[in-house]
C-alpha cells in the first residue's frame, strides 16, 4: 500500500448542510462519506510505525488497520476489525471530540499534513455495516445461568450490556426514563447524533435477548437490595445528573431553566411527546431572547437547540475566552455560524425580573490573570465593569455532579470519593461493596461517551472474571463438603 497518498490525498470531512439549511430542522447536520470518499480519505493514512491516534483513542481502536482495509474497499473486515474494541463505534464516530482524542494525536496533524478524517470513516464503515445487515443480533456461543442487573442504559450500560450478553449471561438493563439510551437519547439532541441511530443498538440489544425494564427509578420505584438478591452481579451506570445551579440574585426565578430539563424536553418534542412545559413555553426558546450560562458541550447544546426553536436572539455568556472554552472548537464553531453571540469572560451577576418571568442578565465582565509558575491563569473581575443583557429565557449549563447514591440506594457501605463518585477497587471497576461494579460518569464524573463505552466494555470484563472466580468457588467448596462427607 502507497503510504504518501497524504501528500496528493487532501482532508476532505464529510458534507455539511449550510447555517442556514440546517437551522430550519434537527437533523444530523454532517452527511456519511460516499464509498468513493470514505477510501480516498482512508487511504491518507501513513500506516505510522507507532499510531499515535490509536494511543489518543480511549478505546485504543486499531485505527490504522481498520483505515487500510477501507482505502482497499474492503469494507466488511474493516467493520469487523473497529468493532472488535468498540460496541458503538458508529455513534463514537459522530459525536467524540476527534480534535481532543484520535484525530489530534495523528502524525499527519503533528506535522502540518492536516489529520486522517478518523471519526467519519469509522462511522461510515460502522453504518455500511448497519445498511448490509452485517450486524446480527448476539448469538453467544453458551448459555450462562448467571444474571447481572445494570442500572442505566446510557454508554456505559449499552456497552456493559453487550459485552456481558455475548458472554451469555442474562442481562437486564433498568432505566428510569422511558426510553433506553441515556444521554445519548435525552441529552445530545438529533442534530448531533439522529435518535434512530441510538435506536438500532438498544433494538439490537433487545432482539439479542436483553431485557430492557424501562420507566422505574431504582432507589425509589425497586429497592437496590432488590436488585441484589434477583441477580448475580449489579452494574451501576446511572451517569451523573445533580445540576450545578446560579447563586446569584434572582436565581430561583421560573424563567430559569436548569439544561437538562431543557434538551430532554427538546429530545422528546422531537420524539412527537407532549410536554406541558414546552407547550406553556417555560421549556421553548421560541420568540424569545435566550442567554445560555456555560461554556461546555451542554452549553453548546443548548444554544444550538435554542436557535432552531426560532429564539429572537440566543447569547451564550462564558467567565473564560474562547481559547479556554471545555467545549470541542468544532461544536463552538458550529453555534457561531448558527448565528449565537458569545459574550467572553463575563460572569452571571443577577438575575433581572422577577419570581415568574426574567427580562434579563447582569454580567460581570472579567480578565484573566498573569500566568502562575505552571503558566495557569485564574479569572478575576474588572471592577464597575457590568452590562445586563436582555433575556426571556435563561439557561444553567454549569455542569453536573453525582447524586448521593448511597443514600438513594440504601447502601453505607457503597463507598464514594470526595466528589461524590464510586469509590472502586484499584484498577478495577468493583466496588467498595462485593457483587457490585460501577462504569462510566458515575465513577469517572461528567465525562465522554467514548470513555463511558470503555469503562462499560472493561467493566464486563471484571463482571465475568468475577462470576468465573465465584463459580470455581462453589464448586470447590462443593467439592470440599463432598470429600468430608466422605471421610466421615
Ligand atoms: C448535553 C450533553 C451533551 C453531551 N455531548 C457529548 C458529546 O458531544 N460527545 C461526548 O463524547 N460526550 C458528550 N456528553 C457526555 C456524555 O453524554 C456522557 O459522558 C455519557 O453519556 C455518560 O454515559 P453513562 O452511561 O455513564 O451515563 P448516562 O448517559 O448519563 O446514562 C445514565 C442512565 O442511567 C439512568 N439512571 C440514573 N439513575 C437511575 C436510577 N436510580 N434508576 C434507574 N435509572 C437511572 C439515567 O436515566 C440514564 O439513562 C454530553 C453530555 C451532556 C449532558
Ligand atoms: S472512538 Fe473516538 S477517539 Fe476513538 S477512533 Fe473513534 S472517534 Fe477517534
Amino acid at each position: 500500500m502507497d503510504t504518501n497518498r497524504f501528500v496528493v490525498e487532501v482532508k476532505k470531512t464529510p458534507k455539511k448542510s449550510d447555517a442556514k439549511t440546517r437551522v430550519a430542522n434537527f437533523n444530523e447536520i454532517y452527511a456519511d462519506f460516499t464509498p468513493n470518499e470514505a477510501s480516498h480519505q482512508a487511504s491518507r493514512c501513513a500506516q505510522c510505525g507507532v499510531p499515535f491516534c490509536q494511543h489518543g483513542c480511549p478505546l485504543q481502536n486499531n485505527i490504522p488497520d481498520w483505515l487500510r482495509l477501507t482505502a482497499e474497499g474492503r469494507i466488511e473486515e474493516a467493520y469487523r476489525l473497529s468493532s472488535a474494541t468498540s460496541t458503538l463505534p458508529e455513534i463514537c464516530g459522530r459525536i467524540c471530540p476527534q480534535d481532543r482524542l484520535c484525530e489530534g494525536s495523528c502524525v499527519l496533524e503533528q506535522s502540518g499534513w492536516e489529520n486522517v478524517t478518523i471519526g467519519a470513516v469509522e462511522r461510515y464503515i460502522n453504518d455500511k455495516a448497519f445498511e448490509e445487515g452485517w450486524i446480527e443480533a448476539i448469538a453467544p456461543a453458551v448459555e450462562r445461568p448467571q444474571s447481572i442487573g445494570i442500572i442505566g442504559s446510557g454508554p456505559a450500560g449499552i456497552a456493559a450490556a453487550d459485552r456481558l450478553r455475548t458472554l451469555g449471561y442474562k442481562v437486564t438493563v433498568y432505566d428510569r426514563h422511558d426510553r433506553a439510551g441515556g444521554l445519548l437519547t435525552y441529552g445530545i439532541p438529533s442534530f448531533k447524533l439522529e435518535k434512530e441511530v441510538v435506536a438500532r443498538r438498544t433494538d439490537r440489544l433487545a432482539a439479542s435477548g436483553v431485557d430492557f425494564v424501562l420507566n422505574v427509578n431504582i432507589g425509589e420505584d425497586v429497592a437496590f437490595e432488590e436488585l441484589r438478591e434477583k441477580h448475580d452481579a449489579i452494574l451501576i451506570a446511572t451517569g451523573v445528573y445533580k445540576a450545578r445551579r446560579l447563586s446569584v440574585p434572582g436565581c430561583g426565578s421560573r424563567g430559569v431553566a436548569a439544561a437538562l430539563d431543557f434538551l430532554i424536553t427538546a429530545n422528546k418534542i422531537g420524539f412527537g411527546d407532549t410536554i406541558a412545559d414546552f407547550d406553556n413555553g417555560r421549556l421553548n426558546a421560541k420568540g424569545k431572547n435566550v442567554v445560555v450560562i456555560g461554556g461546555g458541550d451542554t452549553a453548546m447544546d443548548c444554544v444550538r437547540t435554542s436557535i432552531r426553536q426560532g429564539a429572537r436572539s440566543v447569547t451564550c455568556v462564558y467567565r473564560r475566552d474562547r481559547a479556554n472554552m471545555p467545549g470541542s472548537d468544532r461544536e463552538v464553531a458550529n453555534a457561531e455560524d448558527e448565528g449565537v453571540r458569545f459574550e467572553w469572560l463575563s460572569a452571571p451577576k443577577a438575575v433581572l425580573g422577577d419570581a415568574d418571568k426574567v427580562s434579563g442578565l447582569k454580567i460581570q465582565r472579567m480578565r484573566l490573570t498573569t500566568p502562575d509558575a505552571q503558566g495557569r491563569q485564574a479569572v478575576e473581575e474588572i471592577h464597575g465593569a457590568e452590562t445586563d443583557l436582555p433575556a426571556d429565557l435563561i439557561i444553567e449549563a454549569l455542569g453536573f455532579e453525582p447524586e448521593n447514591l448511597p443514600v438513594l440506594f440504601n447502601q453505607p457501605g457503597l463507598e464514594v470519593t470526595r466528589w461524590g463518585t464510586i469509590r472502586t477497587l484499584a484498577g478495577e471497576f468493583q466496588s467498595m461493596v462485593p457483587g457490585v461494579f460501577a462504569a462510566g460518569d458515575i465513577v469517572r464524573g461528567a465525562s465522554l461517551v467514548v470513555w463511558a463505552v470503555r469503562e462499560g466494555q472493561d467493566a464486563a470484563a471484571d463482571i465475568h472474571h468475577y462470576l468465573q472466580t465465584e463459580a470455581l468457588s462453589a464448586a470447590d467448596a462443593d467439592v470440599e463438603a463432598l470429600a468430608l462427607g466422605a471421610a466421615e
